[in-house]
């Protein structure tokens, strides 16, 4: 198609095709094994899929409601109550999204206003400083310390300012599988007390977290809750991030602001498969065993690389572990990355593209939630390396 000359400036001048979709891309053309991307490779159970299957024969095919399904929102609010404590109001706090990359987006769009700034933590998941950006919003940054990933609370404290808006956390947190603990959100709540400062709290690990840890959900913090839009997604609890569903919860002024926004990014979002979500989720074993059945995972992986020249630095949540390659060669993270597909077969993730100013730590992201045989074959080939 012929395109008409200079009619594009870039809203994101600087940004290229996401890390995973790369990795994942040159894991399939290598035939590598793709411990890249995370998601699982094993499948969802089929009592979910037969429920979905069952919303649409009887004619659960139309728009959904705005916000959401009532029936999951109340299973949510249920849900939330009983691990955190707190009571969220199905009817106006509460709001089912497009997996959470959409409820991120939509809670930005719907408070950052040209010229805020935007506190993230570094390395940070990949969508929030795109749409800090798109929306007029000027990142900033703060660096976790390597290499138990920690946050100076203080160094936060002096860049709050007049033009702060939002702070953004993930916990369990992607990519370093590290933690927040209870004096870490008390800290936050300290610094954000008394200012006009919202929080997003980026809770979509809330349910794989490690060696008897408690999950800090911002809602259990009355000072965090008053000011949070809390996020998470079922792609990560329930095997399916393919159906791209999850939710926010938010104080009610919150999301007022949050569904403007939201009804006009996706106005609502898959109806059969939320109808199948509200039945599934009330069987609290289908999220609490989560943990352990991830823990496993890590230990089953790491014990079979503890002898190799990775280095591995231990995971807190989520289901991804760091190795540190620092042992084995000098070279930058992207192109190791690279190497190990096309020479080894087996794919990760560099960790300095989570980062601001790619500081390269020698270290690379691999995705656990795996078969047994496709950690073991993995294992087996990064020993030998
Ligand atoms: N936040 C974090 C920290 C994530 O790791 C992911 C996806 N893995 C998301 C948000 C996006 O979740 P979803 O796939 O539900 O959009
Ligand atoms: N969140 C997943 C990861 O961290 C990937 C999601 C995506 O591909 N955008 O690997």
């Amino acid at each position: 198609m012929a395109e008409y000359p200079n009619i594009i400036k870039s809203k994101l001048p600087k940004v290229g095709t996401t890390i995973f979709t790369v990795m994942s891309q040159l894991a399939n053309e290598q035939n590598a094994i793709n411990l890249s991307q995370g998601f699982p490779d094993f499948d969802s159970s089929t009592e979910l899929s037969n429920l979905v299957t069952e919303a649409m024969n009887k004619g659960v095919n139309q728009y959904a409601p705005m916000a959401g399904l009532i029936s999951l929102r109340e299973q949510i609010a249920i849900k939330t109550e009983k691990l955190y404590g707190v009571n969220y109001h199905p009817e106006s706090e509460i709001t089912i999204t497009a997996g959470a990359t959409q409820a991120i987006y939509t809670a930005i769009a719907a408070m950052v206003h040209e010229g805020d700034e935007v506190i993230i933590f570094t390395p940070a998941y990949d969508c929030y400083e795109p749409a800090i950006e798109l929306n007029g919003g000027k990142p900033v940054f703060v660096q976790m310390n390597a290499p138990d990933y920690s946050i100076n609370w203080e160094q936060v404290k002096k860049l709050i300012n007049q033009r702060t808006k939002m702070i953004i956390i993930n916990t369990p947190h992607n990519p370093t599988g590290t933690v927040l603990s209870n004096e870490d959100m008390q800290a936050l709540e300290k610094i954000v007390s008394d200012t006009d400062i919202v929080v997003i709290s980026d809770e979509v690990y809330e349910h794989i977290i490690f060696d008897g840890e408690h999950h800090q959900s911002a809602a259990r913090f009355p000072g965090l809750a008053e000011r949070a839009f809390i996020i998470s997604s079922f792609g990560k609890t329930f095997h399916n991030t393919g159906w791209k569903l999850g939710y926010c919860i938010a104080p009610k002024n919150l999301m007022v602001e949050f569904r403007k926004a939201h009804q006009f990014v996706v106005f609502c979002v898959n109806h059969p498969m939320q109808y199948a979500l509200a039945e599934y989720i009330k069987k609290e074993s289908n999220y609490l065993e989560l943990s352990s059945f991830y823990q496993q995972k890590r230990d089953y992986f790491n014990s079979l690389i503890k002898d190799s020249r990775f280095e591995i630095l231990p995971s807190k949540g989520t289901y991804f572990e760091l190795l540190s390659y620092k042992n084995i060669t000098n070279m930058a993270d992207t192109e190791y990355a690279i190497e190990l597909t096309k020479k080894h077969k087996v794919a990760s993730i560099p960790v300095s593209v989570f980062y601001h100013q790619k500081l390269d730590e020698k270290v690379l992201r691999f995705c656990v939630a795996k078969k047994e045989e496709t950690l073991l074959k993995a294992a087996e080939i990064l020993s030998k390396v």
